[in-house]
């Protein structure tokens, strides 16, 4: 099946300027074409007449555009277009958002079946950007058909893909290779792959569909756990790791912490000073919101390490987050002779090599950093406790990176982003949970209210007020640099701006990610000190950030952000006692944007917005699975087949219980299914 692998742009039809069209939904190959499967299907069986519609149907109808279309007020750039559609029995219209051009298109006279949902407009029956399909004067409408519904991007016609299957289905007909043997797939009843691919596209009956779903969910999920499970084989770790043990200067510094742990952080660590006290090393995940106060129990956990005569290492995603780590532990351990090392990228050489040469000599005992940790070169002489934190951004290589600088080390690692059960089973399938649900006492609830662009003022007036009190404020901005794309003001431009007229008597810095090392902590030293009042931003300040002082965060062009994004930037305040404060200015022109909005105005609470998140991404967006590295799953759902992962974590175990190394020797086609899906991620993990 060459052909399959080949440049889609050689296809009949598809020339560089379609081809170039179909990389935006990354369909490079014939083959990949084959795997973007239908989003929905126009059951044509089921088309009704105008007559016939209630509100909430979904159907197809059959008829004709009357008359031009209309271009609605132009609320706020967003351009709507409708048209009046009739057949023998009626008459509806069908509005469509964001695409003028179809004025053009679509002229009275012209036969159409439409497909969307019925709702209720001002003027009776409405269809909003339903599926359209023009119909040729000599086309014979087949009634009886299940028509797929791609997803598709600007200047793709739903015609040109569904001919495109066909095509493609055709060519590969009896070249389709499955790579699930033959005794898999009679143990687990599943259709073959070809039956798979053809009837995903063009199902007869609803029985054919079902029947290749099925199948295909069961490959992805049978793939990714295989996947996996070959990665943890790859670093599985013996049973015997170091016993830390309980000693009298860890209860010194216990009695003497700047604050009393809240009941859940209690619990918290005695779940991981038993485990340290194993040989077995731990494998823990600890979950709580942004403001819980995990970082305190990670610096015990160290210190517990330290004490015991070994080294331990925290790594955390960004800069910023790592040197305000290092503060920390320095105030909290320093006075008790305890030597931090702090290791980033922009370290300059001298201080690399000498730092290397510490740290490997054991004249450090914490080393705190980013990703400059896992690198090569890096060797602790004696690591007994590695620590991640903000999880949600490393993948699991980056985890098993970092286990892999010491001999079976104890692992802690920490987020703020719920993980929902099924992945969290799937990705730290090897992890114990610790959940820290709770508040440290003293928090105000922070309010969050939605402003639009042009009550800016009000909201100044507002920050304003709160600087007077002797609060600080941060400002957020999407992008550094202007760009004709992403219309979104830059962080450059916002900072000039409110230093130089509204808050020209404050002192307002500005932060972004392209700046010097040296510079950013500069900036976020004197805004820890409270010399700066208000810092204007780009995401860099996104994670874990602690500044109790600051109260007010002020997010411009909120709609551009996601949920999770959102509650964490929300989370840089209300970690002190005063009231602090969230204000989400944003245009709001997409029905997703106001939504997130609304939740982020109704609750504080993570594990609610992330479950609101994964339910407004969709299918398709599988959370966290590609933040992990992994590939994409483009149909398996890993809440709505909960069912079928169970299936295929069996079969993957009975695979594996037969043939433990997983060397496949058998089933050679599944091992190159195996590699091929998983080459890009092996490659970047180093294992092979
Ligand atoms: P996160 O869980 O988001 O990493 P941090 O560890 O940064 O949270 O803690 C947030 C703030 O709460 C810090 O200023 C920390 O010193 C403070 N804090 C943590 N635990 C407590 C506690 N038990 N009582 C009072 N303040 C606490
Ligand atoms: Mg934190």
């Amino acid at each position: 099946m060459d052909v399959m692998k080949g440049n889609i742009q050689f296809l009949k039809g598809v020339g560089p300027k379609t081809a170039e069209k179909f990389t935006k939904l990354n369909i490079k190959t014939p083959f990949d074409m084959l795997y973007h499967f239908p989003r929905d299907y126009d059951d044509r069986r089921k088309i009704k007449k105008i007559n016939q519609l209630a509100v909430g149907d979904k159907v197809s109808i059959v008829g004709q555009i009357v008359g031009q279309g209309r271009l609605l007020k132009n609320r706020r750039r967003l351009s709507v277009i409708q048209f009046a559609f009739k057949d023998e029995t009626g008459r509806i219209f069908i509005t469509f958002f964001n695409m003028p051009y179809l004025k053009n298109q679509l002229e009275s006279g012209i036969s159409l079946i439409v497909n969307g949902e019925v709702k209720r407009g001002l003027h009776g029956f409405e269809m909003v950007n339903p599926v359209y399909t023009l119909l040729e004067s000599n086309d014979d409408i087949k009634m009886d058909k299940i028509v797929p519904i791609y997803p598709t991007t600007e200047g793709l016609k739903q015609n040109l893909i569904v001919s495109l299957q066909k095509y493609i289905l055709q060519l590969a007909s009896n070249n389709i290779e499955d790579y699930i043997p033959e005794d898999i797939r009679v143990k687990n009843r599943l259709c073959s792959l070809s039956y798979a691919l053809k009837h995903i596209h063009f199902p007869e009956n609803e029985k054919q569909l079902k029947i290749s779903k099925y199948r295909l969910v069961f490959d992805e999920f049978f793939l990714l756990q295989l996947g996996l499970a070959s990665i943890k084989k790859s670093i599985a770790r013996e049973k015997n790791g170091i016993a830390l043990k309980q000693c009298n200067a860890f209860l010194d510094l216990m009695n003497n912490l700047p604050f009393q742990l809240t009941s859940a952080q209690k619990r918290t660590l005695e779940e991981i000073l038993e485990d340290l006290q194993k040989a077995t090393p731990m494998n823990r995940l600890v979950q709580g919101d942004v403001g819980s106060g995990k970082t305190i129990i990670a610096i015990l956990a160290l210190y517990r390490c330290v004490l015991n005569g070994f080294q331990g290492v925290m790594m955390a995603p960004t800069e910023i987050l790592a040197e305000q780590h290092y503060q920390s532990l320095q105030e909290i351990l320093q006075p008790h002779g305890v030597r931090i090392g702090f290791l980033v990228g922009s370290l300059s050489k001298s201080k690399k090599t000498a730092l290397l040469k510490d740290i490997a000599e054991g004249n450090i005992d914490i080393v705190v950093g980013t990703h400059a940790i896992i690198q090569d070169g890096v060797d602790f002489k004696q690591l007994a406790l590695a620590i991640t934190d903000e999880q949600h951004r490393f993948g699991v290589r980056q985890r098993a990176a970092l286990v892999n600088k010491g001999i079976n080390p104890h692992l802690l690692v920490m987020t703020a982003t719920p993980i929902p059960r099924t992945l969290a089973l799937i990705l730290y399938g090897d992890l114990d949970i610790s959940i820290i649900d709770e508040m440290p006492p003293g928090r105000k609830e922070i309010k969050t209210v939605e402003i639009k662009g042009d009550s800016k003022e009000k909201a100044y007036a507002f920050v304003r007020k709160q600087l007077v009190e002797g609060r600080q404020a941060y400002v957020v901005c999407p992008l550094v640099e202007e760009s004709e794309v992403i219309e979104a003001r830059s962080a450059t431009e916002i900072a000039e701006e409110l230093s130089n007229t509204i808050f020209s008597d404050y002192r307002v810095e500005l932060l972004h990610g392209k700046m010097k090392p040296q510079e950013k902590e500069r900036i976020m030293t004197s805004f820890k000190k409270g010399e700066v009042h208000i810092l204007v931003s780009t995401t860099v300040i996104e994670v874990g950030v602690n500044v109790p002082n600051a109260t007010i965060m002020l997010i411009e062009n909120a709609e551009r952000f996601g949920l999770a994004q959102l509650h964490q930037l929300r989370g840089r305040v209300g970690r002190g006692s005063h009231q602090s404060y969230c204000i989400l200015a944003h245009e709001g022109r997409s029905e997703i944007a106001r939504e997130r909005m609304k939740i982020m105005v109704e609750t504080n609470n993570g594990f609610i917005i992330s479950e609101k998140d994964l339910a407004l991404r969709g299918p398709g967006e599988f959370f966290g699975i590609r933040q992990h590295g992994l590939p994409e799953l483009k149909i398996a759902d890993i809440f709505k087949h909960v069912k079928i992962l169970k299936v295929a974590e069996k079969q993957v175990a009975a695979l594996i219980k037969e043939d433990p190394d997983l060397k496949l020797e058998r089933y050679p086609s599944l091992k190159k299914a195996l590699e091929d899906k998983y080459r890009h991620f092996y490659e970047e993990s180093g294992f092979s």
